[in-house]
């Protein structure tokens, strides 16, 4: 979540200057560090290129660009698309049940509620949030909620599906789900994000619970999102149960029953399988190189769990830019200036460089920690690494893909690579409905028992069928549900 913008809203903070129908946020951005109040430029932005409404941060980086640039150009979300993509592919390898893979291609529930939130001035807003279950043959829902201005329900619906596969992997007995709120964070108060926040759960109503449909951080969302969602469930159920539900979300708050570990898991799994990787192909991490997009939880946790091997972080890109430096930046100093500055943008200890510059720094893994799709058919072709371990969900299109296999790039697929929060999210749920608390030690002990035992299952398959990674991953996870589907039958 970006920081509390709502005093500075229209008084030379982060103003919006254009909507239209196709390009829904455009921002001039006042209060950077070097940027003046008059320092507008209007012209042609390289990424989102659209020529008159456009207006750019003065150049301190050297860098022309709008603040969204590559949010507005991204293209509309395929990721369920590719996620039924990857089914099928899996399917070709172990010739799946025809009727088993039919279930598996939908979502079960989808839920698409329009509610009215009261701003700070008084005014009615209407916001659009969704939940899509994908399938809970394993076990009660398990997925994210996601604040984000693109947030569709194709978007969710290819969230929610990888959760089914990632929550098969790692065998843990959640299915999957997912959720989002259409909205910029950046546009409310702390106080308005509370009470949509509330409402929206308010809105789900019985179509979660912590038996069926647990939630966690994801995109924008923090522990005290999920505290606030916690709260309103816990104050809409009968007195008698109120305490007996505290296991709806994870990624809560300690105090409010969070779990040790769950805040870094993501990027700490990431990191756990990275280790793995360099100990299977005789890769000495000491001394390596490695990039990362996106500095939020993933990405900067990953890049500070780095830190142990001693390996160096060259280039970062979030959403307000790219830096790199080939001496090393220290993540935990970036992080603490991220913290501060609400992005990586105008490091002092790094300079900054385009989208094109980072997609070619020459680096030993690259982690993708942002958004989907972003490793095209054309950014593939400039990455020179080894290793692509994807922290984020759904980051490759299946061209960019093809084009990491031509150039035999190596890559943990998303649904293993970022499967560390789902499993410390299962330990806090266990936790919770147990009454214990484990220490930190017995977390990433267990988190590095189950990820490591994942990707072993991954290792094998790829071996056993010849395939690449990301159909193993997909093999291993519907040969999963193949079995659950086949035990039980279909009712009635
Ligand atoms: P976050 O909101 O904490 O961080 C997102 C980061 O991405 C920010 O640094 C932001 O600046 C950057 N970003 C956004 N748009 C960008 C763009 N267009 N170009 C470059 N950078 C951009 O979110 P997060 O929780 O770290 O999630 C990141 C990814 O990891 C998402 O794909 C999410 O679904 C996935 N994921 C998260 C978790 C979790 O536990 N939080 C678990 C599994 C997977």
């Amino acid at each position: 979540m970006r920081p509390d913008n709502s005093d500075k809203k229209n008084k030379g903070g982060l103003t919006p200057i254009a909507t239209t129908k196709e390009w829904k946020l455009l921002y001039f951005q006042h209060g950077r560090p070097g940027l003046e109040e008059d320092s507008e430029f209007k012209g042609l932005c390289r990424y989102c290129e659209v020529r008159d409404i456009c207006v750019l941060p003065k150049p301190e980086t050297g860098v022309w660009r709008c603040q969204y640039y590559r949010a507005l150009v991204r293209r509309k979300s395929n990721l369920y698309e590719n996620a039924l993509k990857q089914l099928e592919n899996a399917e070709g390898v172990i010739n799946c049940d025809r009727d088993i893979c039919k279930i598996l291609a939908e979502t079960m529930n989808e839920l698409v509620v329009h509610f009215p939130v009261k701003m700070d001035d008084g005014g009615i807003k209407m916001l659009t949030g969704y939940r899509v279950q994908h399938n809970n043959a394993l076990g009660p829902f398990k997925g994210g909620l996601r604040f984000h201005p693109l947030v569709d329900i194709d978007e969710v619906r290819g969230l929610a599906t990888l959760m089914t596969w990632k929550t098969a992997i790692t065998n843990i007995p959640f299915g999957g789900a997912k959720g989002g709120i259409q909205l910029d964070p950046a546009d409310y108060s702390v106080h308005e994000l509370e009470k949509i926040t509330r409402r929206f759960t308010f809105a789900l109503g019985n179509n979660i619970g912590p038996e069926y449909d647990i939630l966690a951080p994801d995109v924008n969302t923090n522990p005290q999102i999920m505290a606030w969602i916690l709260d309103t469930y816990m104050s809409t159920v009968a007195p008698t149960e109120r305490n007996r539900c505290s296991h709806v979300v994870t990624g809560k708050p300690i105090e409010s029953g969070g779990s040790q570990g769950r805040n870094k898991a993501t990027g700490q799994g990431v990191v756990f399988l990275i280790e793995e990787w360099a100990k299977d192909h005789g890769f000495n991490l000491k001394g390596s190189t490695y990039m990362v997009q996106g500095f939020g939880n993933v990405g900067s946790w990953a890049a500070r769990l780095m830190k142990r091997n001693d390996a160096k972080l060259v280039a970062v890109e979030d959403v307000t830019g790219a830096i790199m430096n080939e001496n090393g930046i220290d993540p935990d100093d970036l992080a603490i200036y991220v913290q501060k500055h609400g992005g990586v943008l105008g490091y002092p200890k790094a300079k900054p460089i385009n989208h094109e510059a980072f997609f070619s720094i020459k680096a030993d893994i690259f982690i993708p920690a942002a958004l989907e799709n972003q490793i095209t058919a054309e950014t593939a072709k400039l990455l020179k690494v080894k290793l692509v371990a994807e922290g984020a969900n759904g980051p490759t299109e299946p061209e960019g893909d093809k084009a990491l296999q031509l150039k035999k790039i190596d890559v943990i697929p998303d649904i293993l690579c970022n499967s560390g929060g789902v499993i410390v999210s299962y330990f806090e749920w266990l936790q919770n409905k147990r009454s214990e608390f484990w220490d930190i030690e017995e977390v990433d002990h267990r988190l590095h028992k189950m990820i490591i035992d994942a990707y072993e299952r991954v290792r094998g398959t790829a071996e056993r069928y010849k395939v690449n990674w990301r159909t193993a991953a997909q093999i291993v996870a519907i040969s999963r549900l193949e079995m659950v589907y086949r035990e039980r039958g279909i009712f009635p």
